[in-house]
């Protein structure tokens, strides 16, 4: 038994990941500390796509009505060129839901964070703010995190959701963060704002056009608008370190069509996000300290997937604790080197996958010239309701490498047949 007022679990970070494995692992009957360096829990930024790989989670915890009513479902996600706007591919979310059996929905970003946060109070959860975690260390029972203000605490298992810009990353892999050299700007405004730029309300729409993205779908019961604008920094490119400032996204979009150049002067411009991400690592577990989250697997955006990693990933620990406890004899602990492997096995290469994937997403999205009008060919010839390319992502999270479904193999541009393009491109 551990020692009294010690936890079983130390979670450091209470962002949606944090908040997730706490959550998951809570209902294990664990006992669970969270410890956020931060006033208050909370999150910036505005919308965040989460499909239905994160929705079934959200279902088995019993928050999926609450994300539903905070939250949007959209009809259709619709991929458009952002220099013409012609329709390229979409997805009909109603059928996706049916093929898959839990929605597609877009929520805001603090709404997420406050259902994980009332379900973590709920549960029982110890949740402490103004704890800075500054360096961990294994121990014979299990890890100890050491503190800002020179304390420390220990406990059996310390997952370590500590986000993009780790401390644990730092201190146990030492690797640097990647820069895309891309930068986002959001927003997030009042529906009448935007009734006459030309936008679909009930749709997801994604605008991709050369060194750019936009993003546009309606949030909390469609009073609100987010727009996400992406695009590539001549700063950046020249080696600056003040990049991605806002004259950069007035001119990354001059030449778009109407309802994205619309848009643009809508964008929060006192705040804005580096595309920053990792190369994969083999290793997020360290004797009892386990990377989780941003902190073990940072995508670039372009896949929308990076929360639901995080929520996969605490989901996926609290079924092998369960796992590990049947196995366990009658009365003793469930063990939880074995829990933290079995972990690590499956969710390394499937994270991989998408944070490799998000790269080449990237890069296809933000295409120009011939390549533009290649992939523009492909996406128009693909048929809308062929899952090929979401069952990998969006299915159920597996639980060991055998479940891991096979990757989606695109096809390659130089296939594309670009006659048509051409014509319709007036070439
Ligand atoms: P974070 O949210 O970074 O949380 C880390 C927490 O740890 C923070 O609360 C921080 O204060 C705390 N912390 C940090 N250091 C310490 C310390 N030393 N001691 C104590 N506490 C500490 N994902 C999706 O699934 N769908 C989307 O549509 C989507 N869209 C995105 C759009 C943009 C523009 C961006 C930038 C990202 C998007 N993502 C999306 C990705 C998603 O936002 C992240 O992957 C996710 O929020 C990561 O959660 P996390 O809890 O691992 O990390």
């Amino acid at each position: 038994p551990s020692p009294a007022g010690q936890p079983d679990v130390l979670v450091v970070g209470g962002g949606i990941g944090g908040l997730g494995a706490a959550f998951a692992l809570s209902r294990r009957g664990l006992a669970v500390r969270v410890l956020e360096r931060a006033p208050e829990f909370g999150e910036v930024g505005a919308g965040l796509q989460i499909a239905p790989n994160c929705t079934r989670i959200l279902a088995e915890y019993g928050l999926l009505d609450e994300a539903r009513a905070l939250g949007v479902v959209p009809e259709n996600m619709v991929m458009r060129d952002a220099l013409d706007a012609r329709e390229l591919t979409r997805l009909d979310l109603a059928d996706l839901e049916r093929r898959y059996g839990f929605p597609y929905l877009v929520i805001h970003r603090s709404d997420l964070h406050g259902i994980l946060l009332r379900a973590c109070e709920r549960a029982g959860v110890e949740l402490l703010t103004d704890h800075t975690v500054t360096g961990y260390e294994n121990t014979d029972a299990g890890a100890l995190v050491r503190l800002a203000d020179g304390t420390a605490q220990e406990a059996p298992l310390v997952v370590a959701a500590d986000g993009l810009h780790s401390v644990a990353r730092r201190d146990l892999i030492g690797d640097a963060v990647v820069s895309s050299d891309y930068v986002a700007y959001r927003a997030a405004v009042p529906i009448e704002r935007v009734r006459d730029h030309g936008v679909a309300e009930r749709d997801v729409t994604v605008y991709v056009g050369p060194r750019c993205h936009f993003v546009q779908y309606a949030l909390r019961g469609g009073e609100m608008f987010n727009q996400v604008a992406v695009f590539e920094s001549p700063k950046a490119l020249a080696g600056r370190d003040d990049w991605g400032t806002p004259d950069e996204l007035d001119a990354a979009f001059e030449g778009t069509c109407d309802t994205v150049r619309r848009g643009i002067p809508l964008m929060w411009r006192d705040r804005w996000w580096q595309m920053l991400d990792r190369d994969p690592v083999e290793t997020w577990v360290h004797g009892r300290i386990a990377l989780l989250g941003d902190a073990a697997h940072p995508p670039l955006q372009y896949m929308a997937q990076g929360a639901i990693m995080a929520i996969e990933d605490g989901w996926t620990l609290a079924r092998h604790h369960a796992r590990q406890a049947e196995a366990a004899p009658e009365g003793a602990a469930p063990d939880w080197d074995a829990v933290v492997a079995a972990y690590e096995a499956v969710r390394v290469e499937h994270c991989r996958r998408v944070q490799t994937t998000a790269r080449a997403w990237g890069e296809l999205w933000h295409l120009d010239g011939e390549d533009r009008l290649r992939r523009n060919a492909i996406m128009r010839e693909r048929d809308p309701y062929d899952y090929a390319f979401t069952d990998w992502v969006y299915g159920p999270t597996a639980l060991t490498p055998e479940e891991e479904p096979p990757m989606f193999t695109p096809v390659p541009l130089a296939s594309a047949h670009l006659g048509d393009e051409r014509d319709a491109a007036g070439l």
